[in-house]
């Protein structure tokens, strides 16, 4: 069993940010694999977003979806878990707030109240319009489970509003670029690390040393509660500041090519290469 656990973002961090390109970082990834160090990826993307990906990658390990809504873990790992999760075909699963349709339940009667358009009243064709995907992954990008994206377009103070009313259900709205994400109050990338990395420990019952890699203001959670944190260098932002921790690493190059030097040293660094 090891004792290093990687977890990584993927939109600039793992792929290029401008090609989504992982091949900088693909001898890194096999590195990892040979001596059998998961590397668990921790997306806003969902399930079904990674399917294909998963399998480009020829990725194994467990992986977090939704910004820290939900952990899959895949059944062949055999991991020890001391609770009860939700058995999903060939994954267990592990949520940290409720299900989408609870969410689009909960806002239903504050049509009345506030202008808002969740995907739930969209059309495809809708959100293609609105951001310019192609028809494939604008279908894919609606078949969340955990979080339900909405185009907010009622004052900030009203938004205010909504948050204090769903505050008691335990329920969050996330300010993104585009779109206001209702999501559970519980679900980050921060928390859902820190429960796979208890997860881990339970089975070594050596401690683990937790490296995160990360490149936006989302990642900021994770990398301030990661042992070794690591900024992966965007071309098209400054790298985002982690409160307290001196101690993170910048890395040189962009994206991936970044990302395969971090992995590269943490190597070398234990000893391990
Ligand atoms: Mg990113």
């Amino acid at each position: 069993m090891t004792s290093l656990l990687v977890f990584s973002d993927l939109d600039g961090t793992l792929l290029d940010h401008h090609t989504y390109s992982f091949e900088p970082a693909r001898s890194a990834l096999q590195s990892l694999r040979t001596f059998s160090i998961p590397c668990v990826i921790n997306t806003s993307k969902t399930f079904q977003e990674l399917i294909s990906l998963r399998t480009a990658l020829n990725h194994q390990d467990p992986f977090i979806v939704e910004n820290g809504s939900a952990v899959y873990i895949p059944k062949h790992l055999s991991l020890r878990i001391d609770e009860t999760l939700e058995d999903c075909g060939d994954y267990w699963l592990k949520a940290f707030g409720p299900k989408r349709e609870q969410l689009i339940d909960l806002t239903n009667d504050q049509t009345n109240h506030y202008t808002f358009t969740r995907f739930s009243d969209m059309t495809y064709q809708d959100l293609m319009a609105v951001t310019g995907l192609d028809e494939e992954n604008a279908k894919l990008a609606m078949q969340r489970e955990f979080t339900e994206p909405m185009l907010w377009t009622d004052s900030n103070q009203a938004l205010d509003q909504l948050r204090h009313h769903l505050d008691q259900f335990d329920i969050q709205i996330q300010k993104g670029g585009r779109f206001s994400h209702l999501m559970g109050k519980h679900c980050d990338k921060a928390n859902a690390m820190l429960w796979l990395k208890a997860v881990y420990e339970n089975q070594a019952e050596e401690q683990i040393t937790t490296m995160a890699l990360g490149d936006g203001e989302n990642d900021i959670g994770m990398l301030s509660k990661a042992d070794i944190p690591v900024v992966i260098r965007s071309p098209v932002h400054a790298p985002p500041e982690v409160p307290n921790r001196s101690d993170a690493w910048l890395t040189d190059a962009y994206g991936p090519e970044g990302w395969a030097q971090s992995i590269d040293k943490i190597l070398s660094k234990q000893g391990i290469v």
